[in-house]
């Protein structure tokens, strides 16, 4: 098996310790890859070069950007397609569907991002002194610490890639060490588009070994992250040290609300997509379902019989709704939410422990209290926790009960009713007649609270990764 290097200037790089870490496939728990195990010398080296890349890459034509992302869409919907499948599969332990899901949407990001090339628009506004024009002038940032999640490893690791990329920024990835193998072929395939190599870079390794040089050096001028909560309050306390933009997307704890006018089984089979797609590894997923009491018997016993119906396991099944959790500790952690809500007083609806190996059954909980882990924290498996409200009011109440803000489902025909969640709920987003976890290049993703900072997606994301500069002129010949 051949190991993994780093991707620095569009080579293969050994690491400077030498050191190569194991990443295993979880669906048999081997040995999947070596990669290379960076450290902060090789990640001074690769924003050196990144450094330089900006001062080029920023100054080319809006149609090269434009072209070289179009170019990449095109050579993974036409060569990349099946390798990116089997990498998604054996490393991330996705299923097919939601691999093939995940391809097809990098795809449309980087189509959009191209877009937004020729996007970075500028402003003028009135000035009282009708000497005076005044103008406002956008520009890229300069070097941005992109650092990304194992869930969705190709989807969200391009959202903060392709869109700085447009705006003429350089990146320096650091992968999830649960993922790297995917960011090194995407980065990779970015070259052979047409970005320049000075441009991408992919140091993979640890979160304090690799990350943290990275997010914390002195020529990074803007960090993005998708990850955990935890990772996001340190690394925005490193984004505010240096004053640098930091565009944060964290966890979650979606809460979906199932009101008496709907047919419980169809909200039913629509909750368990929202819940159980990808095991549940799924930042929006619908952790926490609040239903009308009116309904309340017929949806639970509904949710159960389609928890109970689904497959798992046969990673390359269409049929197969999701796999293996990431690893051991993933599997844990949910069991630990579990056993700690059913001492608190909750009751096990179904699931409730390990299938096989690092699948873990589809898990529906009961009456949890509000105090228990499993109701406050996000267990990032196959679990939700379904509680009953007496009105739309109280509903909404226990939605907002939580740190979290990311996104949530209204299950209703009456628009009356939805729009009055919408705006009673506090996320980042809120859908109605269907579950919470959607995805959209256009959409600005991101959340509320604890759920992070910022918003990605199209224009959006070119926000986060540009900045403004008034300019201001004097119009006369007295100077
Ligand atoms: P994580 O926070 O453990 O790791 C994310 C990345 O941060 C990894 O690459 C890790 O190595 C790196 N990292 C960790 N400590 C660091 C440090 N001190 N400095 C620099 N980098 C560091 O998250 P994860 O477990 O890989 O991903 C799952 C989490 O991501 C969940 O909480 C999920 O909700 C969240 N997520 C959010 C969104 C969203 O759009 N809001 C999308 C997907 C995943």
């Amino acid at each position: 098996m051949n190991p993994y290097n780093l991707f620095i200037n569009g080579q293969d790089v050994a690491p400077a310790s030498g050191n190569y870490f194991d990443v295993l496939n979880p669906s048999n728990e081997q040995l999947y890859a070596k990669v290379a195990q960076a450290n902060s010398a090789d990640v001074e080296q690769a924003i050196n070069i990144a450094k330089s890349g900006y001062k080029t890459w920023s100054k080319a034509a809006p149609k090269v950007r434009e072209a070289a992302l179009l170019k990449a869409a095109d050579l993974i919907e036409q060569q990349g397609m099946a390798r990116l499948l089997d990498i998604l599969i054996d490393e991330s332990g996705s299923a097919i569907s939601k691999a093939r899901f995940e391809i097809l949407y990098t795809v449309d990001l980087l189509r959009t991002a191209a877009g937004e090339a020729r996007r970075l628009y500028g402003d003028t506004f009135p000035n009282d002194n009708p000497d005076r024009i005044s103008m406002v002038l956008r520009h890229p940032l300069g070097v941005v610490a992109v650092v990304s999640p194992y869930n969705a490893p190709l989807a969200l690791l391009t959202k903060m890639v392709a869109f700085p990329l447009a705006a003429g920024n350089s990146v320096v990835i650091k992968p999830s060490e649960e993922t790297p193998v995917i960011a090194l072929e995407f980065a990779k395939m970015l070259v052979e588009a047409g970005v320049p190599s000075e441009v991408i870079h992919v140091v993979t390794g640890f979160g304090l070994e690799c990350g943290a040089p990275l997010v914390e050096h002195q020529d990074i001028d803007c960090i993005a992250l998708t990850g955990s909560t935890q990772t996001g309050q340190h690394i925005g306390g490193v984004a505010m040290k240096r004053m640098v933009k930091a565009q944060l997307e964290l966890g979650g704890k979606s809460a979906a609300l199932v009101l008496p006018d709907v047919d419980p089984k169809k909200a039913a089979a629509i909750v368990a997509q929202g819940i159980f797609t990808h095991g549940g590894q799924i930042c929006m997923a619908n952790s926490r379902v609040i239903v009308h009491s009116d309904i309340y018997q017929d949806f639970i016993e509904a949710l159960k019989a389609e928890a109970e119906s689904l497959q798992v396991g046969d990673l390359r099944d269409d049929n197969t709704i999701y796999g293996p959790l990431i690893n051991r500790n993933a599997v844990e952690k949910i069991q630990q939410h579990v056993d700690s809500a059913v001492a608190a007083g909750a009751t096990i609806l179904t699931g409730g422990s390990v299938k096989s190996g690092l699948i873990y059954q589809p898990t529906v909980l009961v009456d949890s209290p509000n105090t228990c882990s499993a109701w406050t924290e996000e267990s990032f498996g196959p679990l939700t926790n379904v509680v009953k409200a007496d009105s739309l009011e109280q509903a909404i109440d226990i939605a907002n009960d939580s740190k979290f803000g990311l996104s949530a489902s209204v299950l209703t025909k009456n628009m009356n009713w939805a729009m009055t969640a919408v705006r009673g709920i506090d996320a980042g987003s809120v859908h109605v007649g269907m579950h919470s976890f959607q995805s959209n290049a256009l959409a600005p993703i991101g959340g509320s609270k604890l759920s992070g900072v910022g918003r990605s997606g199209g224009a959006y994301s070119t926000e986060e990764f540009t900045d403004v500069k008034w300019v201001s002129i004097e119009v006369n010949e007295s100077l």
